[in-house]
């Protein structure tokens, strides 16, 4: 497995699904160094080539940056990696279908045996909590934290009016919560549509969400993800 390919295609297959626009990104922790991960400079995801791809210490310093610039918010990548050793991909986007959720008292659900792992929890980060006046960017190691913190030992997190963040053992699977948590917010969207102010909605319960987890790791999706991304790449 070459990571840095990977890497490549998970931002041209986020982009493509819409769930990262020009501003989303996605990392990977580099397999020779649990301190160290890998990100793209800053750069729109649909252009990212391997040239583009950065390492990190987990304090979010790049370690030779060669003239490239740094994304703002990579803090939430250092500080998440730091915080949790089970990590190894996390995403960080502004999938439009989320964000609603996250302004709103209405808490995502596990509607969708695709996106069972919400059922695991995903808690809204409020910024205000940790810092008044932001411009609601995660651009300082103290916000990593803070956000790592709300995060705990769930599989993703809302940011208040401002996106989502999703994480995995493995790239594939950081990548596919991503995509499918934004398909399952629209389709709690539509849920709540049909069946009105007094209507049920029948959401996966414990015993499905245990069941479904594990075995959700979208290595099925992967290959074709992928081969379809690269193939775009080798285009160029
Ligand atoms: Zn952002």
């Amino acid at each position: 497995m070459n990571l840095v390919e990977d890497l490549v295609a998970a931002y041209r297959i986020l982009a493509e699904h819409g769930v990262i626009d020009a501003y989303g990104h996605v990392s990977a922790r580099s397999p020779s160094d649990p301190k160290r991960y890998l990100l793209a400079r800053s750069i729109a995801p649909e252009l990212v080539t391997p040239d583009d791809i950065m390492e990190y210490d987990l304090d979010s310093e790049p370690v030779d940056p060669r003239g490239r610039e740094s994304v703002r918010e990579r803090f939430i990548h250092g500080e998440i990696f730091k915080a949790r050793p089970d990590v190894n991909a996390v995403v960080h986007n502004h999938s439009p279908s989320v964000v609603p959720f996250s302004v709103t008292t209405v808490a995502m659900k596990p509607i969708f045996h695709m996106a069972a792992f919400v059922g695991k929890g995903v808690p809204n980060f409020e910024i205000r909590k940790a810092q008044k006046g932001t411009d609601l960017l995660v651009k300082t190691p103290y916000l990593g934290q803070a956000l790592a913190k709300t995060l705990g030992k769930s599989p993703a997190a809302l940011m208040r009016g401002h996106g989502s963040v999703t994480v995995g053992e493995t790239l594939p699977r950081a990548v596919g919560r991503s995509i499918y948590l934004e398909m399952s917010a629209r389709m709690q969207l539509q849920a709540m549509a049909i069946a009105g102010p007094r209507g049920k909605i029948a959401c996966l319960d414990e015993a499905e969400v245990k069941a479904s987890v594990p075995a959700q790791d979208y290595n099925r999706a992967w290959p074709m993800w992928r081969a379809k991304a690269l193939a775009g790449l080798k285009q160029r």
